[in-house]
């Protein structure tokens, strides 16, 4: 779609330069899914289940400013400071082809209605700054963010994460191995997995064609440590993943609300 569909920024000012044009209403939704304390975090969660509607003018013109910032190479890319708070908001993920980006070291996804992030940003593989700050929706991060070997910066909004050190909300429960006779892996539920669907094996990248084994692990990525989804295609994969960070859950888990936090014994 052309730049001429998009709404005019109205009054530039200098927050414009965090976030973008506040007019035109409500730029994300709501969230208290993790509570913000040891007194209102809750039993159990589960994973935000918004589907990316691809008919949505703001997708269509993500999908754009992506190309665009493929083609001309830019190192840093803050999209959603171009986008209208009404397309800000028809964003609940990134688009796959955010692994053309492979110049960008800057990511900006600040105050984002955004509720995960694809595997596909493992594929950015000069990512230096990572800043989903205020973006109160992401829980959590694929593990494939692992792979930006350079990434050495991060500002993450830490109380909104699953398990963070400040109150210890429980994490999504996972179901430990799914055949792939038990569910269809090209078409799932991200209320249930996380993903509307899982290929690649994020530790050894193969297909997960066979079976999914899905688990949590907390790693120090950039600055912070976060918790990251696994979609392992084996046994093998889940063996081979790292050590967890110090005073997180000490192997990767499957979440719900049995897993024995660290500082949780309040
Ligand atoms: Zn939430
Ligand atoms: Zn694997």
């Amino acid at each position: 779609m052309g730049t001429d569909e998009v709404e005019p920024q109205l009054l530039p000012n200098r927050f414009a330069d965090a976030v973008g044009s506040m007019s035109g209403g409500p730029d994300r939704d709501r969230c208290r899914c993790v509570g913000h304390s040891i007194a209102t975090r809750p039993a159990t969660v589960s994973f935000h289940g918004d589907l990316q509607d691809t008919e949505a003018p703001g997708w269509r013109h993500l999908l754009a400013l992506i190309d665009e910032a493929a083609a001309d190479g830019r190192t840093v890319f803050k999209p959603f400071v171009e986008m209208s708070a009404l397309e800000r908001r028809q964003i609940v993920t990134l688009p796959p082809t955010i692994a053309k980006l492979t110049a960008v070291t800057h990511l900006v996804l600040y105050g984002t209605n955004l509720v995960r992030i694809p595997p596909e940003i493992g594929a950015m593989t000069s990512l230096e700054i990572f800043e989903p700050y205020t973006s109160h929706r992401l829980h959590w991060y694929p593990y494939e963010l692992t792979r930006c070997v350079r990434l050495a910066g991060s500002t993450v909004s830490t109380r909104v994460l699953y398990g963070n050190f400040k109150f210890r909300p429980p994490f999504p429960a996972l179901r430990p191995v799914t055949d792939s006779g038990d569910a269809d892996f090209a078409a799932l539920d991200p209320a249930v997995w996380g993903a509307d669907a899982v290929r690649n094996c994020s530790v050894c990248s193969g297909p997960v064609d066979h079976e999914l084994r899905q688990v949590w692990i907390s790693c120090l990525v950039g600055t912070d440590v976060l918790p990251l989804l696994v979609n392992a295609c084996s046994a093998a994969c889940v063996a081979a993943l790292p050590e967890p960070h110090r005073d997180y859950p000490p192997t990767p888990h499957t979440g719900g609300p049995d897993v024995v936090q660290p500082g949780s014994r309040y």
